[in-house]
């Protein structure tokens, strides 16, 4: 069976490594049903590319957006405006109040970030994953280590992670939103390469103000 299964996800990849992101978008929605297809966004740094493609393939899907809570005023706006200027239709979720009441208590960003993301971020996402077969995320290999090898289609216990933008890299981010006029989350202006909860990001080069001065490099979502 795992055999079988890892014949299909090669068969997959190679299917769609010729494609480009947007081509690999078109056939994601063409090769499985919509409804059976996840859509998350973090509203972060590069996200607008991911959710341009999206607005273009399939207008109306629904795209999830899990609010910590602790996110940046900044990134709640660009949440607002991007969504208006793609017609996005975006769903807010987030953790059960008096969860996300027990991490503001404790502050649990400091004491124990793994239990705040799993609390704030990964617990409110596995429940968008029922009853769905592929879930579309825009990470990209030059970001980070933990991200320089992935493939297009990753497998996971429950569904397929599908990555159709891993393989652009910073100067085709930069030509894509240039092309479709499409601004970046306002805080990279700001100095800051990525862009997470206000508690654990700051300023720096790429992914290195996530968790700064911690072994953390992901929230636990994707990796
Ligand atoms: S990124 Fe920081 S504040 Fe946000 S959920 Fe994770 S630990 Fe909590």
């Amino acid at each position: 069976m795992e055999v079988l299964q890892n014949v299909k996800l090669s068969h997959l990849n190679t299917k769609y490594e010729l494609l480009s992101g947007l081509e690999r978008v078109e056939k994601i929605f063409n090769d499985f049903d919509s409804e059976r297809i996840l859509v998350t966004s973090s509203f972060g740094a590069t996200s607008a590319i991911l959710l341009h493609m999206i607005s273009k393939v399939a207008p109306g899907q629904p795209v999830y957006f899990v609010n910590t809570g602790y996110l940046f005023e900044e990134t709640l706006r660009y949440k607002e405006e991007l969504s208006n200027q793609l017609g996005l239709n975006v769903i807010d979720t987030s953790s059960p109040i008096n969860h996300y009441a027990f991490t503001q208590q404790n502050q649990s960003w400091k004491y124990n970030p793994d239990l705040c993301c799993f609390i704030n971020k990964v617990g409110p996402t596995e429940k968008l994953r029922t009853g769905k077969d592929v879930w579309l995320s825009g990470l990209m290999r030059y970001q980070n280590a933990n991200r320089e090898k992935l493939q297009i289609f990753e497998p996971r216990p429950d569904l397929l992670k599908f990555h159709p933008i891993i393989d652009m890299t910073s100067e085709e981010v930069e030509m894509y939103a240039t092309i479709y006029e499409l601004p970046f989350n306002p805080l990279i202006y700001q100095g800051y390469g990525s862009i997470g909860c206000a508690h654990c990001t700051a300023k720096g080069e790429g992914r290195e103000g996530r968790w700064l001065n911690n072994a953390k490099t992901e929230c636990g979502l994707h990796i």
